[in-house]
């Protein structure tokens, strides 16, 4: 009898479960399905280059090429309901009963209660639209500007964590550019501990504050944001920041609603799994990458990371033939935390526990993982049509800023995103 192991979420987790498990769909007699409710596969740490401009804002790949050679079914569906007892997931139209579940959701950024009244001025770079979504609304506001409106053109960033620092370099390299020096425009990072990256060494802290002040970042450490209104922000020490652009980079991330309305998460608003990746519940189901924890190490330790949902992964698609089998799981182990980040055009940093060192090498590193993960995921075919819009791009930052837009056309371009957005 076939049997059948649905995997929701084609990230970096979940896309690679599925592939891992399709090798064995003959051997195993088993059926593989892949539901994501985006056709595209996201790569999310190209995100900051995106924003920047550096880079086409497109960096994702169709699932559907990356699975081409592959036996796994892809479903471009939005889960709307999975029923932990009957194994069951459902969509608007239809729905699906599985042997074994893998829950690959991804995360959300977790925005506190009450941090905006209106929370559509709080803009997190998460996704693709959101983040094509600011780099238009720069581009608006700086051509607006240069006809003279009243606008502000600067920007708040909240969050000093490997995101928060990325994106604050991408956006004032950006600003800088088609700014043309405009000393209005300029990029403030928040970040409520004393120091950026506190959760790396404070070696980093001070490589990455270097770079970012040399970039003309501000840095406002030590205060939290108390609340974010159209315009500025509110800090603790009672300063407040004007901005026409408030970013959301702080903060823990939690998993989809989905998780949540299904009954899935605990109170830490993630998917708690045993070291095996499997819920304590029910063995059959597993959960890795951004929307879990292990309930052994705590949330704290599960930080997101592609990385570490790849690593999840293997482990998971593991522990399934294990389950077909009848066999023992085995416990995923983590490795050490790899961090690498980038900083704006060829400045990275590295730092993999006591290895840390800053400049070309961590930035072409992080390049290379992209370019590895792109290979592993869909091989040449994949690499080539992807690595020229995602990586080579970057040798040529100008391309993708177009010169100003003529008188008029600055709200048509606000509604369309056309003009090199
Ligand atoms: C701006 C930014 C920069 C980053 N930079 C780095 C970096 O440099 N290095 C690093 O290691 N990590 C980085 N990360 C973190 C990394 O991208 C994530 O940790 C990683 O993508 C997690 O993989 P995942 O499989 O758990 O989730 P994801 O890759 O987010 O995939 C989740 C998938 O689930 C799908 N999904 C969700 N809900 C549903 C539903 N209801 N129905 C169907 N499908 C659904 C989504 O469409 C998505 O495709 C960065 C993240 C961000 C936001």
């Amino acid at each position: 009898m076939r049997r059948r192991a649905v995997v929701i979420g084609g990230g970096f987790g979940g896309l690679r479960v599925a592939q891992r498990l399709a090798r064995y769909a003959d051997h195993e007699a088993l059926d593989v399905v892949l539901i994501d409710q985006s056709p595209y596969h996201c790569l999310r740490p190209k995100l900051p280059q995106a924003l920047g401009a550096r880079i086409a804002c497109a960096v994702h790949v169709p699932l559907s090429a990356l699975l081409a050679s592959s036996r796994v079914r892809l479903l471009t569906k939005q889960v709307t309901g999975i029923d932990p007892a009957a194994h069951r997931i459902s969509w608007e139209d239809g729905a699906l009963e599985a042997d074994v579940l893998v829950l690959a959701l991804g995360g959300e950024p977790c925005i506190p209660p009450g941090m905006a009244e209106d929370p559509s001025v709080l803009l997190p770079v998460w996704g693709f639209d959101q983040t094509c979504g600011i780099r238009r609304r720069v581009r608006f506001l700086t051509d607006a500007a240069r006809r003279g409106r009243a606008v502000n053109l600067d920007v708040v960033v909240i969050g000093g964590g490997f995101v928060g620092v990325e994106v604050a370099a991408e956006l004032q390299g950006r600003l800088t550019r088609i700014s043309h020096g405009d000393r209005r425009a300029s990029v403030t990072l928040v970040e409520a501990q004393e120091r950026v990256l506190p959760r790396l060494s404070a070696w980093a802290g001070r490589a990455a504050a270097r770079r970012l002040a040399a970039g003309g970042v501000h840095l406002s450490l030590g205060t939290e944001v108390l609340h974010v209104r159209a315009g500025g922000v509110a800090l603790a020490d009672g300063r407040r920041l004007d901005a026409g652009t408030v970013i959301w980079a702080g903060g823990r991330i939690q998993a989809p609603g989905l998780a949540a309305t299904s009954g899935l998460v605990d109170e830490t608003g993630r998917i708690p799994v045993m070291d095996t990746l499997a819920m304590a519940r029910d063995a059959d189901i597993f959960a890795l990458g951004d929307c879990a924890y292990s309930v052994e190490r705590g949330a704290d330790a599960s930080e997101p990371s592609a990385h570490r949902a790849e690593a999840q992964a293997d482990i998971v698609a593991q522990n399934v033939l294990a389950r077909l089998r009848h066999r023992p799981l085995i416990p995923y182990r983590p490795g050490p935390n790899i961090y690498v980040m980038g900083l704006g055009p060829r400045y990275g940093i590295l730092e993999v526990e006591r290895l840390r060192t800053a400049g070309l090498a961590p930035a072409l590193f992080k390049e290379l993982v992209i370019l590895r993960h792109l290979l592993e995921a869909g091989g040449v075919a994949a690499l080539r049509g992807a690595a020229s819009r995602v990586v080579l791009d970057e040798l040529q930052p100008a391309r993708w800023d177009s010169p100003p837009l003529p008188e008029g056309v600055v709200h048509a371009t606000q509604v369309s995103g056309r003009h090199g957005e």
